[in-house]
C-alpha cells in the first residue's frame, strides 16, 4: 500500500499545466490568469475629488473664510483654471481636483450664497483628495497564476485589461461503468440503481473551471468500455468511475492496457478509496477511481481535483486543509488514512456515526472531511485537528 501523498505525487506526473488562451474580460471570471498582467493607467489618473464641495487651498480652511466660487468641476469635465487664495471651485465626487486646490471642504461644512461661500465648520480632518494613481499606478502587476474572483475581475477592468490571458479549461471526459447503472430520470429494472457520484464528480470538477462531458454509462463488457474510451478522444482528462478492482466484471483496467496505458495500479492506504488506477493513454491522463458513491467523491476531493488545478497552472497541492477543534472524543485510527465525513459548524467538528462508503445521504450532510492521519492515536473533545472543506 501507498500513502496518499505517494498516489498523489505520482498522479501529478501523469499531467502538466495546460497552455493559455485570450479570452475577453467579461468572460474571465473564475478561470486562472496565466500570465502577469500589467496596468496601463494611473488610477486615479489625475488626483481627484473623493466629496462633494469645494475645492480650496487648505490655507484657507478655517472658519469664517470667505471664498469667491470661479467654476465647477464635474466628474468627466475638469475646471481648467487654478485655485489661489480666497478661491474655490465648486467640486464633485471623482472630479479632477483643480490646480492650486490641496483641500475639499465638503458642502455641509460651507454656506453658499450667489458665487460666495462660507467656510462655517472645520471638523474634517481629511483633505478628501485622492492623489494620482493611489489605487495603483501604470507598471503594476497582477501576479500569475491566480484565480480570477469578482474582486479582481474589478481591478482588472480597472487597469484597462480587456483580454486577459488564462489557462485553457481541462477537457474531463467522465465514463460510468456497470451494468447496474441507469441515468437519473430513466426508468431502473430491478436490479439497477441510478449513476450518482457521476453527477457529483461533474459538478465538484466543473466548479473548479474544467469542461466536463458525460459520456453514456458503460456496461461491464470489453466492447462497452473501448466504445466508451473512444468518446473520451480528446480529453485531457479520462475519468472512470467503477469497475477498477479486481472482480470478473472489473474490465477498464484490461480495456485501458489495450489503449496502450501504462497501467499503474496503486493500492492506497486510505478510507473511503480502494485500489485506484491511472496512467496515460495518447495525450490524456486517466485516472480509475472505485465505483462506491462516497470512495468516488472523496477520491475526486483528494486525488482529482488537485490535479484539475494543477493543469489550470494552480500548482501541485493536495486538497486545502484547515484546523478546527474537535467536539467530541474519537477511538485512534487504523493504519489508512480515514477521510470521515463530518460536520463543521461555529468552529467545532463532528463526525457522523455512519461511515459507511455507500451513504450518500450522510455525504450531502457533511461539509468536511476530517483528516485521521494513518495510525492517528485516540483523540479528545477540544483537540486541534484538521479537515478538508467541502
Ligand atoms: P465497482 O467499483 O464497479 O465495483 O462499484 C462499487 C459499487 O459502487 C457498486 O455497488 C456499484 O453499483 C456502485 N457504483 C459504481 N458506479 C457508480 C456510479 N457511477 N454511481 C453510483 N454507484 C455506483
Ligand atoms: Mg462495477
Amino acid at each position: 500500500m501507498i500513502s496518499v501523498e505517494a498516489a498523489l505525487a505520482q498522479l501529478f506526473t501523469l499531467i502538466a499545466p495546460l497552455e493559455s488562451e485570450a479570452v475577453p474580460l467579461g468572460e474571465a471570471a473564475g478561470r486562472v490568469l496565466a500570465k502577469s498582467v500589467t496596468a496601463k493607467r494611473d488610477q486615479p489618473p489625475f488626483p481627484a475629488s473623493a466629496m462633494d464641495g469645494y475645492a480650496i487651498q487648505s490655507a484657507d480652511f478655517k472658519v469664517g473664510t470667505r471664498l469667491s466660487v470661479l467654476g465647477e468641476a464635474a466628474a468627466g469635465a475638469r475646471f481648467d483654471g487654478s485655485v489661489g487664495a480666497g478661491q474655490a471651485v465648486r467640486i464633485f465626487t471623482g472630479a479632477p481636483v483643480p490646480q492650486g486646490a490641496d483641500w475639499i471642504a465638503i458642502q455641509e461644512d460651507v454656506d453658499a450664497a450667489g458665487t460666495q461661500i462660507t467656510i462655517r465648520a472645520v471638523t474634517e480632518t481629511s483633505a478628501y483628495v485622492r492623489p494620482a494613481g493611489t489605487d495603483f499606478k501604470a507598471g503594476q502587476t497582477l501576479q500569475a497564476p491566480l484565480i480570477l474572483t469578482p474582486q479582481r475581475i474589478a481591478l482588472l477592468a480597472s487597469m484597462n485589461i480587456s483580454e486577459v490571458p488564462v489557462t485553457r479549461r481541462p477537457d474531463v471526459a467522465l465514463i460510468s461503468t456497470g451494468s447496474e447503472l441507469v441515468m437519473p430520470g430513466e426508468t431502473p429494472g430491478p436490479d439497477q440503481i441510478i449513476a450518482s457520484n457521476t453527477f457529483g464528480l461533474k459538478a465538484m470538477l466543473e466548479q473548479l473551471g474544467a469542461t466536463v462531458r458525460l459520456l453514456p454509462i458503460a456496461h461491464d463488457t470489453l466492447p462497452a468500455l473501448r466504445t466508451a474510451f473512444d468518446l473520451a478522444r480528446g480529453a485531457d482528462l479520462i475519468v472512470t468511475i467503477g469497475g477498477a478492482s479486481v472482480g470478473d466484471h472489473d474490465l477498464v483496467g484490461d480495456v485501458a492496457q489495450e489503449l496502450g496505458m501504462q497501467r499503474a495500479f496503486y493500492k492506497v492506504a486510505m478510507r473511503p478509496g480502494k485500489p485506484l488506477m491511472a496512467g496515460r493513454i495518447g495525450n490524456a491522463a486517466m485516472i480509475g477511481l472505485p465505483g462506491n458513491p462516497v470512495s468516488a467523491m472523496v477520491c475526486g476531493t483528494v486525488f482529482v481535483a488537485p490535479m484539475v488545478r494543477a493543469m489550470m497552472g494552480l500548482g501541485q497541492h493536495p486538497a486545502p486543509h484547515q484546523n478546527a477543534v474537535l467536539a467530541q472524543d474519537i477511538p485512534a485510527n487504523g493504519p489508512r488514512a480515514h477521510y470521515m465525513r463530518a460536520v463543521l459548524k461555529g468552529g467545532q467538528i463532528t463526525p457522523f456515526k455512519r461511515q459507511d462508503s455507500a451513504l450518500l445521504s450522510v455525504l450531502a450532510e457533511a461539509n468536511a472531511l476530517l483528516l485521521r492521519t494513518p495510525h492517528d492515536c485516540a483523540r479528545k473533545a477540544g483537540e486541534q485537528v484538521s479537515y478538508v472543506p467541502l
